[in-house]
C-alpha cells in the first residue's frame, strides 16, 4: 500500500485539483493552507469550517507529518532543550535559550549531519534525513509555546544552528523559512533570523540568486586552509577563497548581514599569527562581526578551549585591527545544549 502523502509537502495546484476533482470548492486550500500554517492544527477534526465529510476525506486520503514533544530538559541558566520525535521515529532537537531581550530558538535542519566536523558532536552521528519543511516550522510553533509557558514572552530569533547543514537541506529550509515569515505563518520576521553554514560556497551563491533575506553566519573557525581542512573535511571542496567569493556574491546580491563564527581551540588556532590571518580575511570579505565562540566539550574529540588570557589576547588584536569582534559564552552546558553538543543520547539518563 502507498503512503498517504503529507498533506503539508502537496502543492497547493495539485491540492486545488484534488478538491476540484471530489466536488470541493478550489477556495477550500485557502482555508486548508490557513489552518496548517497560521493556526498550526494538527489533525483534520480540527479545521472546523470545513465540512464533516470534507474533514473525513481528507483524514482518508492525506497525513499531517508532525512533530511530537519528547523530552525537555531545563538547564540552571535557563536554556531549554527539546527533543522531538518525528513521524518516522527518527529524533532532533531543538533549544530555546533566553537572554537580555531576546529569547532565541536554535533549529534543527537535519535528523544527524552528514559532515563530520571534528569537534561537533552532531558530526559523530550519521545522516538520518533532511527535515521537511513541515518539522522545521513545527520547531518553531513547539518552542514558541514553552517559550511562553517558561518564560511568560514568545521567541523573537531563530537561529540554524541545531543538528544538520541547512545548506544540504536548502529546499526545504527555504520553504519552511517563507512560511515562519509570511503573513499567513508565524509572521516572523527574517532579519530576526540568522543561518548557520559550515560553508558550501555553491548554495551560498544560491542564497544570494534566490534573494534570501535572512542572516548568514560562516562557522570559519579557521583563516587557514591547512588548519580548516584539519577540523572542517567541508573545507576542502570548499577552500577559503570560494567561500569569500561566494560572500561577496551573496552580500551584493542582497545586502544581508554577514557574520563569522570562531571556536577558539587551544594551541591550534588562538596564536597571534591565526588572528593575523583572520584580520586578513575580515578586509576580503563583508563580514560585520565575529563571534568568538566557547569551545563545549565533546565526548572523545582531543581539543580543548582556549584559556581565558589567550582569548583576551586573540579578541584584543581583532579589536585594535578594526575587526568587531564578540566574545559568546555557551549556555545550557549542563544539558548537553549547547553548541555543537546536540546528539541523541539513547539510555544515558537522558531519555525518559
Ligand atoms: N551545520 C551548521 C549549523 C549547525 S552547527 C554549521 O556548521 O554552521 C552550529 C554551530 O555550532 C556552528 O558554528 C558550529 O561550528 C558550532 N559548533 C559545533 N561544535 C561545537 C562545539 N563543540 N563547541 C562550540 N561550537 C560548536
Ligand atoms: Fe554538521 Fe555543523 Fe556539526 Fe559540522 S558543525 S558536523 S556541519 S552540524
Amino acid at each position: 500500500m502507498q503512503a498517504k502523502p503529507d498533506i503539508r509537502e502537496f502543492p497547493p495546484v495539485q491540492l486545488e485539483e484534488y478538491l476540484i476533482q471530489k466536488k470541493e470548492k478550489p477556495f477550500r486550500v485557502k482555508q486548508i493552507q490557513e489552518w496548517l500554517w497560521k493556526k498550526s492544527v494538527r489533525s483534520f477534526d480540527e479545521m472546523t469550517n470545513l465540512s464533516l465529510p470534507l474533514r473525513k476525506m481528507l483524514t482518508e486520503d492525506f497525513v499531517i507529518n508532525s512533530l511530537k514533544e519528547d523530552f525537555i530538559q531545563k538547564s540552571a541558566d535557563g536554556t531549554i532543550k527539546m527533543r522531538f520525535r518525528l513521524y518516522d521515529e527518527n529524533l532532533i532537537e531543538g533549544v530555546l535559550i533566553p537572554s537580555i531581550g531576546r529569547i532565541t530558538a536554535c533549529l534543527s535542519s537535519q535528523a544527524g549531519c552528514s559532515l563530520d566536523c571534528h569537534f561537533c558532536a552532531t558530526g559523530f552521528m550519521q545522516l538520518k534525513r533532511n527535515l521537511f519543511a513541515g518539522e522545521i516550522y513545527d520547531q518553531v510553533v513547539l518552542l514558541n509555546r514553552i517559550s511562553v509557558e517558561a518564560y511568560g514572552k514568545p521567541l523573537t530569533n531563530i537561529v540554524f544552528m541545531g543538528m544538520g547543514e541547512p545548506l544540504l537541506n536548502y529546499k526545504n529550509v527555504l520553504a519552511a523559512i517563507d512560511k515562519i515569515t509570511s503573513e499567513n505563518g508565524l509572521n516572523i520576521s527574517a532579519k530576526r533570523i540568522t543561518v548557520s553554514t559550515s560553508g558550501i560556497a555553491k548554495m551560498i551563491k544560491k542564497l544570494g540568486d534566490d534573494g534570501a533575506r535572512f542572516e548568514l553566519a560562516l562557522s570559519l573557525h579557521s583563516a587557514n586552509n591547512m588548519k580548516r581542512s584539519k577540523i572542517m573535511p567541508i573545507n576542502g571542496s570548499n577552500p577559503i577563497e570560494n567561500l569569500a567569493e561566494a560572500l561577496n556574491y551573496f552580500h551584493q546580491k542582497t545586502g544581508n548581514k554577514i557574520t563569522f563564527e570562531y571556536i577558539l581551540f587551544d594551541g591550534f588556532n588562538d596564536s597571534l599569527e591565526d588572528a593575523r590571518e583572520l584580520v586578513e580575511l575580515c578586509r576580503k570579505v563583508p563580514v560585520s562581526m565575529v563571534n568568538i565562540i566557547e569551545y563545549n566539550p565533546v565526548e572523545a574529540v582531543p581539543y580543548k578551549k582556549s584559556p581565558e588570557k589567550k582569548r583576551e589576547v586573540f579578541v584584543n588584536y581583532l579589536e585594535r585591527h578594526g575587526v568587531i569582534a564578540k566574545v559568546r559564552h555557551s549556555r545550557g552546558k549542563d544539558i548537553d545544549a549547547a553548541c555543537g553538543q546536540l546528539a541523541i543520547k539513547e539510555r544515558n539518563g537522558t531519555v525518559k
